[in-house]
């Protein structure tokens, strides 16, 4: 037996006191991905995601863009890595934010990073996917200042405008 093998093999009691659990930086986000395939089964937005592998893993450690915090973001596997890991996309949430959210956010959430999937057909009709930037980005200010249509967002006006209505009529 070497010196190394010795030392290894020598933990007693005490050392095993000291040993602090630490958390994995990513784990499986199983709870998630049941929300994603039943998204993706229901829900007409997501007909072309249905064969596409994506896998949803919870990071422990916050997460930020442009030194904002965010939610979760979405990521596409480059060829070795898809090969490797049999995912061509992954969805990486802040483990500590979906936690903290309710079933109507957390489906909020996988919605919003299902959506940065974009695809287009090749010339072979063969669907391409990449990764799809917000409809929109912008400050509330110039909402404020120019008014939605100005500022581009009359679409946001009126899907905003409908759920008033459904809220005033009863149906939100
Ligand atoms: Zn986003």
């Amino acid at each position: 037996m070497s010196e190394e093998e010795r030392d290894e093999n020598a933990v007693g009691p005490e050392d095993e006191e000291e040993q602090i659990e630490v958390e994995p930086l990513y784990q499986s986000g199983d709870d998630a991905e049941l929300i994603m395939n039943s998204l993706v089964k229901n829900d007409q937005d997501f007909e072309h995601l249905k064969n596409l592998p994506i896998k949803i893993v919870l990071k422990n450690k916050k997460m930020t863009r442009a030194g904002k915090q965010v939610a979760g973001k979405m990521v596409k596997n480059n060829d070795l890595q898809s090969a490797l890991t049999g995912f061509d996309f992954v969805m990486v949430l802040d483990k500590q934010v979906y936690n903290s959210f309710d079933a109507d956010r957390k489906e909020w959430l996988v919605y919003h990073e299902l959506s940065h999937i974009g695809y287009k057909l090749d010339k072979n009709m063969d669907p391409k996917f990449f990764i799809k930037p917000h409809d929109y980005e912008l400050f509330v200010s110039e909402i404020e200042k120019y008014g939605a249509d100005t500022a581009g967002l009359t679409e946001v006006k009126n899907a905003i405008q409908a759920e008033v209505r459904d809220i005033i009529e009863g149906k939100g």
